[in-house]
């Protein structure tokens, strides 16, 4: 997708959507021939973390980690990226979660606009569709 960064906006705003959660991971933010190892190698090394959405069962999906979590499962309802530095993310924007990207800023600081009403839903969604996600889980488990 197109790069919609506004550094001038985001400066300003200080990174408020990373200090509150971070964005998930879709399973097209890896390629299918690396998905397994990237995501096992960023799990262990606790960047990424396994969150699910509260249903009947455990959904699982994918981000990056809170600060000062140590857990592989967090089931977290909020908190600061990892990732994130005093410069903002470090991520190149097409390696950032699809839902970082596809945050858009608006016209002020942390009125932004997004195309769905819960990324962790439409997150959980898509990786319950992904089989190697869902080895992945039962290894891990
Ligand atoms: S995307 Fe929005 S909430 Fe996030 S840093 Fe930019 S202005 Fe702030
Ligand atoms: S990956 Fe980058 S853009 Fe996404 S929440 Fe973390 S610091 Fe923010």
């Amino acid at each position: 997708m197109d790069n919609n960064e506004n550094k001038e906006i985001c400066t300003s705003c200080g990174g408020r959507c990373c200090k509150r959660m971070p964005g998930s991971f879709f399973p097209e933010d890896f390629p299918a021939e690396t998905r397994r190892e990237r995501i096992l190698a960023g799990l262990r090394a606790g960047l990424y973390q396994l969150d699910w959405w509260e249903g009947d069962r455990r959904e699982y999906f994918l981000r990056p980690a809170i600060t000062g979590d140590n857990r592989m499962f967090s089931p977290t309802w909020g908190g600061q990226c990892a990732l994130l530095t005093e410069k903002g993310c470090p991520l190149p924007f097409n390696s950032r979660p699809r839902s970082c990207r596809e945050l858009v800023p608006g016209t002020q600081p942390g009125k932004c606009f997004t195309p769905w009403d819960n990324d962790k839903f439409e997150a959980k969604q898509a990786w319950a569709k992904d089989q190697i996600f869902q080895d992945l889980i039962k290894e891990l488990e």
